[in-house]
This record gives structure tokens, C-alpha cells and sequence, in this order.
């Protein structure tokens, strides 16, 4: 009989780096990377395609009923080598990444229905072991038992211009000040929200990376890695 993997919980403020991180580690260990942001930001461009969100409001009872309609799930892609989130079968891991979604997606996650739909999803595919799994809560709410986590932060403006480079990629309009004010934003409504709110698990590793390189970065988590799978 082989042996069940560990678990690996990564979670942090926006912006910290971790969903790289983690597809690093989850390639470096055969692990398979459960990116859960992904999966609000669906949500949240779900309710946008469904006017469920027209300003900074939101319709909670509108969203309650509509949330049987939201089919939200992964493929993997064989030609990026990783899972894609994809919306009622469509795939849209590009779309999701636009700053519209960005504005609107901790309103999203901080409604209870979507994120008990959601946490039951994310659950089911952590079931058998082998998974690394980046978001808010994973530590704490997702994933109580996992044998390893992680959370990772670093200073707000060193987020911000690391986010601002990976966005111009495709958009130069990117403003520096809008990705700024959105993460910080987006912490303190992930943090002040009454269900499952960003929380340093009691048995989290603590990462500042805001003088790291992603190199150094890589070895300090790779490292706690194969001792919690040695220690198993
Ligand atoms: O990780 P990413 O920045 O893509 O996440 C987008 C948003 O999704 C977060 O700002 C947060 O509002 C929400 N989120 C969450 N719980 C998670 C993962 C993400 O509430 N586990």
C-alpha cells in the first residue's frame, strides 16, 4: 500500500506570492495545486455576468438563490502543465485576473452561501492527501488537519509592485496606486468579515518575504516540506 501525502496549507495577504509559490512546490513535489482564489474569483465574475453586483452593493438573497446555478471546478491543462478554473464549462483562469473582478471579489467571498459551497468543493478534492492548497482560510477552516502551513505575507507597497509587473504583462494600463489601494482593500474586508476570515493559523509558519528572493523563498518552504513528509 502506498503511503497517504500530507497537506499542505498556504495562506496569506493579497498579493504575497503564494499561488507561485505553491505551483512551484506542488511541481517540485508531484503535489496537485488547489488554487482557491481562483475559485472566488469565479464566483465573484459569476455574479458580475449575472448582475448580482452592479455597484459596491451586493443582493446576498439574489446570490443565495442563484448559487445552485454556479458551477465552478478545474481542468488541467496539459499545455500549462496546471489545473485552470473553469465557470459553467468555460474556461476562464484569464478572466478572472481583470482589476474588475479584483474590485469585486471580497464582497463575493465574504457572502456564507458561497463560501460553504465553495469549502465543500475545496474538502472533497483535499480528501485524499497530495495537495497544496493557497487561499485565506485554508489553514484554518479548509484544511484544520493539515499536517503542514504556511502564511505568508510582506510589506503592502513591495506586494503592490510585484502585482503591478505581473498585470502590465498583458495590460500596460495598470495604475500602481489602483493595485495598491485594491490589496489593501481587499485585506481588510478579508480580514473583518464575519465567516472564515484571513487568520494566522495557531500552527502556521510565519514567511516575510519582502526582502526575498523568490529563489530563497522556494528553499525556506521546500525545506519545512520534506521535513513534515519525513516527519510522517
Ligand atoms: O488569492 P487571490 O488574491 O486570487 O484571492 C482573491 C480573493 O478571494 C481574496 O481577496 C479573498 O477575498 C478571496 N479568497 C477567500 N478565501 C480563500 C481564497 C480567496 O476569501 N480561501
Amino acid at each position: 500500500m502506498t503511503k497517504r501525502k500530507i497537506n499542505i496549507a498556504i495562506d496569506g495577504h493579497s498579493s504575497a506570492g503564494k499561488s507561485t509559490m505553491a505551483k512551484a512546490l506542488a511541481k517540485e513535489l508531484n503535489f496537485v495545486y488547489v488554487d482557491t482564489g481562483a475559485m472566488y474569483r469565479a464566483a465573484a465574475l459569476f455574479c458580475i455576468k449575472e448582475r448580482l453586483v452592479e455597484s459596491n452593493e451586493i443582493d446576498s438573497k439574489k446570490i443565495d438563490q442563484a448559487v445552485d446555478r454556479m458551477y465552478i471546478g478545474f481542468k488541467y491543462n496539459p499545455k500549462t502543465e496546471q489545473p485552470e478554473v473553469h465557470l459553467g464549462g468555460v474556461n476562464v483562469e484569464q478572466e478572472i485576473r481583470s482589476m474588475e473582478v479584483a474590485k469585486k471579489v471580497s464582497l463575493v467571498a465574504a457572502i456564507p452561501r458561497i463560501r460553504h459551497k465553495l469549502v465543500e468543493l475545496q474538502q472533497r478534492i483535499a480528501e485524499n492527501g497530495g495537495v497544496i492548497m493557497d487561499g485565506r482560510d485554508i489553514g484554518t477552516v479548509v484544511m484544520p488537519k493539515a499536517e503542514l502551513k504556511f502564511f505568508i505575507t510582506a510589506d503592502a507597497k513591495v506586494r503592490a509592485e510585484r502585482r503591478v509587473a505581473q498585470l502590465r504583462v498583458t495590460n500596460t494600463d495598470i495604475q500602481f496606486d489602483d493595485v495598491l489601494n485594491n490589496l489593501v482593500e481587499r485585506d481588510r474586508i478579508d480580514s473583518s468579515r464575519a465567516v472564515s476570515p484571513l487568520r494566522q493559523a495557531d500552527d502556521a509558519v510565519v514567511l516575510d518575504n519582502s526582502q526575498l528572493t523568490p529563489e530563497e523563498q522556494f528553499e525556506f518552504l521546500l525545506s519545512h516540506a520534506r521535513k513534515a513528509m519525513a516527519s510522517e
